[in-house]
């Protein structure tokens, strides 16, 4: 069976730096564009015998913001990727926008190259919010922005939008998702705002201008609601699809499935390893165009270790746990962790259907702290158990999963390589 897997390309350079923003990003960078696009690429090719292990059905270039480092460098890293991987031709190729930040040409070069998605942060219809969280544009830059991706041929759109932030209320979120269920996309992620220390809008925590917990909780429920109404259905705590829309992509990082990041700060899952590289671009650069280690942190992860991530991850997701397919890959009960579901079933945060628990809406509203005990419950399960880990079948062959990759490939791949004994692919 060949091993698949996804790419993330880290590209942390930004126009301006928005207010709530904590990710791993840059503005006024732009000087190092040429020096950081020299590192990716020598960085994909010191992976390539890594890579040859794996079929790529997914890559992604997040952000910062890869719209702003340009089509150009964007398709040359791809190209790379196919030249040293095997990416299949059928693989989710997604870029991260923004509104008003890529010509018609751009998105035309980047679908003739091959990338068939684009995640847009939209983030508000509201343009003096836009405007006060630091965004260089406003709701009209993204429904050119998305109709211009349509004219250039996408027909997979995610837009992004954030609930709770300064002097929104209610109305102002009913409104951002109404103006953004009629861009038409087919997926919208939702994310609560969060202040994070580092931030611009850190010194606005306490402010009486951010939503209350109350406010903000009614407003995902809203959310929830509202965009079911829309044809969106969930399938994660803050995502949302028409159906067969989902993101292939980040449904590898709630799967446990395997993912291979460049960039700095990039994070990566393989074999039962997780690492991640320096968040620095000077250093990443330096030290990658050096042969040097980017390595900052690792951990081989155990197996008990990963059978409490298929918890915490998979109960993020509406298609949930299962009792069967937990035993079948981790030989471990879950007794414990089932008694406390049923009490969640009891006070409306949990459901049962078809084999399966999730977590209903309220259920994602508290999900941290639910989550937190069913690890500890599965903590005590850990101690009545002789052999947990002994299985006679590999994991893959184990797993049931809604967004399953078992079908065979149908598909050949982007150039250059093959992969050695597989005859799947030729
Ligand atoms: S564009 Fe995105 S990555 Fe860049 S600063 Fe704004 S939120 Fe952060």
């Amino acid at each position: 069976m060949e091993k698949r897997v996804g790419i993330y390309i880290h590209v942390p350079f930004c126009a301006s730096k928005c207010a709530y923003c904590n990710f791993y990003s840059i503005a006024g960078g732009d000087k190092l564009m040429p020096a950081y696009n020299d590192a990716i690429l020598k960085h994909i090719e010191e992976y390539s015998a890594q890579l040859d292990g794996f079929v790529i059905d997914t890559v992604y270039f997040g952000g910062g913001t890869p719209g702003y480092f340009g089509a150009n460098r964007l398709i040359g890293i791809f190209n790379e990727l196919k030249k040293h991987g095997h990416v299949l031709l059928d693989s989710e190729v997604t870029a991260e926008i923004n509104p008003g930040g890529i010509s018609k040409e751009e998105l035309l070069k980047l679908k003739r190259a091959g990338f068939n998605r684009l995640s847009i942060g939209v983030q508000c219809a509201n343009d003096s919010m836009l405007k006060s969280l630091g965004r260089t544009h406003t709701f009209a830059d993204a429904e050119e922005t998305v109709s211009l991706a349509r004219q250039a041929g996408f027909e997979n759109i995610s837009v992004d939008i954030i609930y709770g932030l300064p002097s929104q209320d209610k109305e102002g979120w009913a409104e951002t998702i109404a103006k953004t269920a009629a861009l038409k996309a087919e997926h919208i992620s939702c994310y609560g705002l969060k202040i994070e220390e580092g931030t611009q809008l850190h010194i606005f925590k306490d402010s009486p201008f951010l939503p209350d917990d109350d406010v903000q909780a009614d407003m995902y429920l809203y959310a929830v609601e509202m965009l079911a109404r829309f044809g969106y259905r969930q399938y994660e705590i803050s995502n949302f699809a028409r159906r067969g829309f989902e993101s292939k992509h980040n449904l590898k990082y709630w799967l446990g499935k395997e993912y291979i990041g460049f960039g700095p700060a990039a994070h990566s899952y393989v074999g039962k390893c997780r690492y991640s590289f320096i968040e620095n671009i000077e250093k990443y650069i330096e030290r990658v165009s050096t042969g040097q280690v980017v390595v900052e942190h690792s951990e081989e992860m155990s197996d008990f270790e990963n059978a409490g991530e298929y918890l915490m991850l998979r109960l993020r997701t509406t298609h949930g746990i299962s009792e069967e397919e937990y035993y079948n890959i981790y030989r471990l009960k879950m007794d414990y962790v089932l008694e406390l579901l049923k009490r969640y079933e009891q006070s409306g945060w949990a459901l049962f259907k078809d084999g399966r628990w999730r977590f209903t809406p309220n259920g994602f509203l508290l999900s941290s702290t639910l989550i937190g005990e069913l690890l500890e419950a599965q903590n005590k399960q850990r101690t009545q158990i002789s052999k947990p880990w002994q299985t006679d079948l590999p994991e893959e062959e184990l797993q049931m999963t809604l967004f399953t990759n078992k079908r065979p490939l149908q598909s050949g791949l982007f150039g250059g390589r093959r992969l050695v004994g597989s005859q799947d692919l030729l």
